[in-house]
């Protein structure tokens, strides 16, 4: 096994700690089925840990050795750690130690109005969500997860809830090659407007189930309800979802929800040595980077830095938003951060705070495909169990330079954590992360770096156990040692 200098060689022992890490990730993974259940399932390991919920509407008065969270449209979510050393009025934070992940996957969402019946069957009309793989979500049992805002009739007040049925209820049939041209046969070519709209009934039944006892037609009784929502979707489905969240369906007011996968994340392969699930890209890196934070959060912190996780949204398709990485969450939350220990002010302190911190953009990596090997640069082909693999991109799709790149390399090699280098092949459009948006609005120094994985933004992905294990004790070491580690690089 030829690896990196950096990190020690991978043993069997190793590899049994890295397997049991696996199946945290993997249960995880289970539920954090949508960006919503991606920020409760964060959630509720923070609140494990005594992490203190703050809301962004109300007055932020931290205390230093603390730690926090607080989330934003409930798809983004930020927790902290404050060093014991901040305190209120004379020691205001003077390093911020940043990872920043992403919880939103491609996938298939449901259109405002989405009952749609053909030929005898009840669809369900979409809109698609970033860049899938689309045909890897064909012939699949598939289900809804997202959420939904109700009126709860007691209060009079609107309510968010969430929702994930457990069954599968939905499906993308493929057309059998027995009604395909031979081109068509050749080249599977996905109309996103007509061949990704889910089947979710036949109508014969549904009106069957439509039926009273005595087989008449159950009387149109109710009157169109106060947000006509029965007037845009199917009966049947409104019903399933309103029996989902415990409120009746002429209550329910708007949804978002996802088409999800019903198959369950597992460990596989012949040695158990491969991670299978849908939003591996990027729950992975945000549930490692998580655990770390909890990891860490068990020590007192007893310097004056802070070290926090951002786990964003709207990653897949820009990060223009108000929870998106290229918003304003991270400067409004270090700027409120900081002024909590600086009566309500920013000053000088607060920019030269900056220069002392750093982001990670931690985001999915390619791994070399054994079937298509040409696709990579020949000498920078990332393979599974072998280490997180470093981005770079002198074009600044990905931020790692020299200095950040030295950074991380020394972080790794404190914690025995291999390192790959990744470039993209110079004939192929490069991807791109949270890192520039990041770097470019907060003026923070940021590396890209991520786990290899293979299928990105399949329905299904799969990466290697061990590299999870080995992300994870990165990030650790990161709030560590990046202080020490820096501090002649930064400035
Ligand atoms: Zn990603």
């Amino acid at each position: 096994l030829k690896m990196e200098k950096v990190g020690k060689k991978l043993t069997k022992e190793l590899f049994s700690e890295a397997q049991t890490y696996a199946q945290k990730i993997v249960d995880g993974l289970n539920t954090a089925v949508s960006p919503f259940h991606s920020v409760e399932t964060v959630k509720k390991l923070l609140k494990d840990k005594d992490f203190i919920e703050i809301k962004e509407p109300d007055k932020w008065t931290l205390v230093g050795g603390q730690k926090y969270f607080f989330t934003r449209n409930n798809t983004t979510i930020c927790a902290f750690q404050v060093g014991e050393s901040c305190t209120a009025g004379s020691a205001p934070p003077d390093c911020f130690k940043i990872v920043g992940c992403h919880t939103d996957s491609p996938t298939v969402r449901v259109a405002p109005i989405s009952d749609i019946e053909t030929q005898g069957y009840k669809e369900v009309a979409i809109q698609w969500y970033g860049g899938a793989l689309w045909h890897t979500w064909l012939d699949r049992d598939l289900t809804f997860a997202g959420r939904v805002i109700v009126l709860n009739e007691e209060t009079g007040k609107l309510e968010d809830k969430f929702w994930h049925h457990p069954e599968p209820i939905l499906r993308i049939p493929n057309l059998c090659p027995h009604l395909q041209g031979m081109d068509e046969r050749e080249s599977l070519k996905i109309n996103k407007e007509e061949h990704l709209r889910p089947v979710i009934a036949t109508s014969i039944i549904d009106s069957l189930m439509d039926l009273d006892e005595t087989g008449e037609e159950k009387k149109a009784t109710e009157t169109e309800s106060k947000y006509s929502i029965e007037k845009k979707h199917l009966k049947s489905f409104l019903a399933l979802m309103a029996e989902g969240i415990g409120a009746k369906v002429e209550n329910i007011v708007d949804f978002e929800l996802s088409m999800v996968d019903t198959n369950k994340s597992c460990i596989m392969g012949l040695h158990k040595e491969f991670i299978s699930s849908g939003r591996l890209d990027n729950m992975l890196s945000s549930l490692c980077a998580t655990h770390a934070l909890l990891e860490v959060s068990q020590e007192k912190l007893l310097d004056q830095s802070v070290n926090l996780i951002y786990l964003f949204d709207h990653e897949e398709i820009g990060s223009l938003s108000a929870q998106g990485a290229d918003g304003s969450i991270v400067n409004d939350s270090l700027q409120r951060i900081y002024a909590s220990f600086n009566e309500g002010n920013i000053d000088a302190g607060y920019k030269q705070a900056l220069r002392n911190s750093m982001v990670i953009s931690a985001d999915m990596a390619h791994a070399i495909h054994p079937n298509y090997q040409h696709k990579h640069q020949s000498k920078h082909c990332p393979k599974l169990h072998q280490g997180i693999v470093l981005k770079s991109n002198c074009n600044q799709r990905y931020t790692t330079d020299s200095v950040s790149s030295a950074i991380i390399r020394e972080i790794c090699s404190r914690v025995d954590v291999p390192l790959q280098d990744f470039i993209v092949k110079q004939d192929i459009p490069c991807g791109s992360t949270i890192g520039p948006a990041l770097s470019a609005n907060t003026g923070i120094k940021t590396v890209d770096i991520g786990a290899p994985q293979l299928a990105m933004h399949s329905c299904r992905e799969m990466c290697g156990t061990t590299d999870a294990y080995y992300y994870h004790k990165l990030f650790a070491s990161f709030f560590k040692n990046l202080r020490e580690v820096s501090s002649t690089l930064l400035d």
